[in-house]
């Protein structure tokens, strides 16, 4: 049930997020059909991408988590933009890799091990899917991937 699922992690980030003043919005549709997913990896990479972004987002900026159905390909795309610190393009390439962190000085956080997106990814591709990102610096991120629908969940 991806409604659920979806719902679910921005419980588990909209409180944290409001504790660092950056606000979590949802946007998804009604009626999503059923999709075939490993539950605990995908809540893994929801976990890993909300917590970047609300992790590289100063107060009062605000993150989205995004998604929308593409009937014909029978995918969902979920995607969480922030309008946050952004990476640098020569960053951008290299950012999946493991412990690939764009200069620490420039995270408020405390930090981290570089894995995060490392470990979304492969996740992701273990459902023979991808995941991309886009970003611009002092603008903002945006990380979009895709899970494939269930079989006969194309609702129409
Ligand atoms: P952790 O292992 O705790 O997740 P991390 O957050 O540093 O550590 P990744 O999640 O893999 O590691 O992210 C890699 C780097 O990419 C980060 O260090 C940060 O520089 C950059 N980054 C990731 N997401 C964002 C984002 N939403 N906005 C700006 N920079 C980001
Ligand atoms: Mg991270």
């Amino acid at each position: 049930d991806a409604d659920q699922l979806l719902r679910y992690a921005a419980d588990r980030f909209s409180m944290f997020g409001e504790q660092q003043g950056v606000q979590l919005k949802l946007e998804v549709p009604e009626n999503l059909p059923p999709i075939y997913v490993d539950k605990d990896a995908i809540n893994q990479v929801l976990d890993n991408l909300l917590s970047n972004a609300v992790k590289y987002t100063p107060e009062g900026g605000t993150v989205v988590l995004m998604a929308q159905v593409n009937r014909h390909q029978k995918r969902l795309h979920i995607s969480i933009s922030d309008t946050g610190i952004g990476i640098p393009s020569r960053d951008l390439k290299r950012i999946f890799e493991r412990f690939y962190r764009v200069d620490k000085a420039r995270s408020r956080g405390q930090g981290g091990t570089g894995l995060g997106l490392a470990i979304a990814r492969e996740l992701v591709q273990a459902h023979g899917a991808e995941i991309e990102i886009s970003s611009e610096l002092n603008v903002g991120t945006t990380v979009t991937f895709w899970v494939p629908f269930a079989k006969g969940g194309t609702a129409g």
